[in-house]
């Protein structure tokens, strides 16, 4: 199995290419062709199987078939519950992107807000965020949520346990019925599982 045979398009092949990565890993393989068919995903997989490019990938392939972001208007918002993990996933997102005409941005709290409000007033094509600056940026008007196309979800068992919860379901409330959702956790424990239940629209399953 090669990225080639995914189905990926020729820029994001060219990224990988420069990254060195040559062979998908098992949650890349799995997740890759569901996420490219429009499905909505939930996947099990823990960190270091290359869940991130195996969102990351196909999320901004289908990205390339709509109109560019404009206007404050947010495409795809993945939601980290840390900092750190926010920088990582955007990192990816970045190098993943860099041959194609997408616009990224990340915003976490703890740092100014005034820079990130600059940054999004363009519109972004993808944002990565935790959720409590995210919030701040919506009640402050730097940000539309109303046309997002995908959501993804990274680490939905550590938001949970870090407290999250209603911060997602205030989130939730912003973002549009149609789109797709991209759910990725450690575990499927009963509270994800319920969590998912009002986010997610027949997904598929996939775990590693
Ligand atoms: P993640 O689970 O997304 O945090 O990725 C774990 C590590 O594997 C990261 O350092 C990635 O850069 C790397 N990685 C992801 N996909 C591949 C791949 N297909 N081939 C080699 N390394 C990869």
């Amino acid at each position: 199995m090669n990225f080639e045979s995914l189905g990926l398009d020729p820029r994001i092949l060219k990224a990988l290419a420069e990254k060195g990565y040559s062979t998908p890993s098992p949650i890349q393989e799995q997740a890759i062709p569901v996420v490219l068919s429009g499905r909505d995903l939930m996947a099990a997989a823990q960190t270091g199987t290359g869940k991130t490019a195996g969102f990351t990938l196909p999320m901004l392939q289908n990205l390339l078939k709509g109109s560019s972001a404009r206007n404050n208007q947010v495409r795809a918002l993945v939601l980290t519950p840390t900092r750190e993990l926010a920088q990582q996933v955007a990192d990816n997102v970045a190098l993943y992107s860099s041959h194609l005409p997408l616009k990224s941005a990340v915003v976490y709290g703890g740092v100014k807000i005034n820079p990130q409000m600059q940054r999004l007033r363009g519109g972004v094509d993808v944002l990565v965020a935790t959720p409590g600056r995210l919030l701040d940026l919506h009640n402050q008007n730097a940000l539309k949520l109303n046309q997002i196309e995908i959501l993804v979800l990274d680490e939905a068992d550590r938001m949970l346990d870090m407290g999250f919860i209603h911060d997602l379901k205030r989130i939730m409330a912003l973002l549009p019925p149609k789109r797709q959702t991209l759910l990725f956790s450690a575990t499927f424990s009963a509270p994800i599982k319920e969590l998912a239940a009002r986010m997610v629209n027949d997904p598929a399953e996939v775990s590693v």
